[in-house]
C-alpha cells in the first residue's frame, strides 16, 4: 500500500479535490475538518475521517496517533484548511483577526510540529503548506487575511531550509482565485460582491482540482527533488 497521507480542512474545496486525487493515487487518506460528516460522505477506500477543530491542538495529534496505528507514518501533511474573512482594519471585528491568525497560521505551526520530528527520525517526509497569492502580493481589504498568507510563505521557506539536510521537504503552494466555500465566510457584503465582480471579471477562476493536482505533481517529485512553491492561477488573472 501507499504511504499515509494528512489533508487538513477536506470538508470542500480544495481539500475535498485533493483527498479524491490522492485517493485515486493509492494512498491512504487521514481527512480532518469540523463537518465530519461532509468527510464520510465522500466515501474514500483506505479513509479515516477525523472530526477536528484544529484550533484546539490536541484533536489534531490524537487523530493523527489514531491514523497511523492503521496507516504507518505519515509521508505528507497537506495544511490545507483556512480562513478568508475579509475586511478593512479600521472596520473589522478584532475576533474576526484572530480566527484568521488561529487556523491560517498557529494551526499550521501545529500541525508541522505534529509530523516534523518524526519524519526528520525517519530522514524522510513532506509537508505541503497551502498559502495564496496573497501571501506574495496585497490586495484592498485583505490585510489582516494577506498577514496570515505571508507568514504562510515565511513559516514554509524557513522550515524548508531548517530540514533539508533530513531530506525532509517543505512546499508552499500559492493559488489565485480557485471557486469554493472560501469567500462565503466574509461577513461584509458590500466586499463579497466586489470580490465576485472582480471574479467574473476575469471570465474564469480556477477549479479546486487545478490546486488539487499541482499538489499531486509536487509531490509525486523524487525525494531528493523539492519544488519549493508553485504560484497557480487563472490564465486572465493579473
Ligand atoms: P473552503 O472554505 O472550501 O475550505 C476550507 C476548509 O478549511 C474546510 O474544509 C473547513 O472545514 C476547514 N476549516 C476551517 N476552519 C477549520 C477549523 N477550525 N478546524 C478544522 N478545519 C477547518 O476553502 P478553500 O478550499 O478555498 O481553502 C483551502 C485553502 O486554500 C485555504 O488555506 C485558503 O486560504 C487557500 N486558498 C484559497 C483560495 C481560493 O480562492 N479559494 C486562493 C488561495 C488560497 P470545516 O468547516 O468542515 O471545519
Amino acid at each position: 500500500m501507499k504511504k499515509l497521507v494528512v489533508i487538513t480542512g477536506s470538508s470542500s474545496g480544495i481539500g475535498e479535490a485533493t483527498a479524491k486525487r490522492l485517493s485515486a493515487a493509492g494512498h491512504p487518506l487521514l481527512l480532518v475538518a469540523r463537518r465530519v460528516e461532509k468527510l464520510q460522505a465522500l466515501n474514500l477506500p483506505n479513509c479515516l475521517c477525523e472530526k477536528v477543530d484544529l484550533t484546539v491542538h490536541a484533536e489534531l495529534h490524537a487523530a493523527l496517533s489514531k491514523a497511523e496505528a492503521l496507516y504507518g507514518p505519515t509521508d505528507l501533511l497537506i495544511n490545507n484548511a483556512g480562513m478568508m474573512l475579509l475586511g478593512q482594519v479600521e472596520t473589522q471585528d478584532i475576533s474576526e483577526f484572530k480566527t484568521m491568525f488561529d487556523i491560517n497560521v498557529i494551526a499550521l505551526l501545529n500541525g508541522m510540529q505534529a509530523v516534523l520530528a518524526p519524519m526528520k527520525e525517519r530522514n524522510t517526509g513532506t509537508i505541503i503548506n497551502i498559502s495564496s497569492i496573497a501571501g506574495r502580493k496585497t490586495f484592498g481589504g485583505h490585510a489582516a487575511y494577506c498577514g496570515t498568507k505571508f507568514a504562510v510563505h515565511a513559516i514554509t521557506e524557513n522550515v524548508r531550509e531548517e530540514v533539508a539536510c533530513s531530506d525532509v521537504r517543505v512546499i508552499t503552494i500559492a493559488p489565485g482565485a480557485v471557486e469554493t466555500e472560501l469567500l462565503s465566510h466574509t461577513t461584509s457584503d458590500e466586499i463579497k460582491a466586489g470580490y465576485e465582480e472582480w471574479k467574473e471579471s476575469m471570465g474564469n477562476v480556477l477549479a479546486p482540482d487545478d490546486v488539487a493536482r499541482s499538489i499531486e505533481f509536487a509531490y509525486s517529485q523524487p525525494q531528493d527533488v523539492c519544488i519549493r512553491e508553485i504560484v497557480i492561477a487563472s490564465t486572465r488573472q493579473q
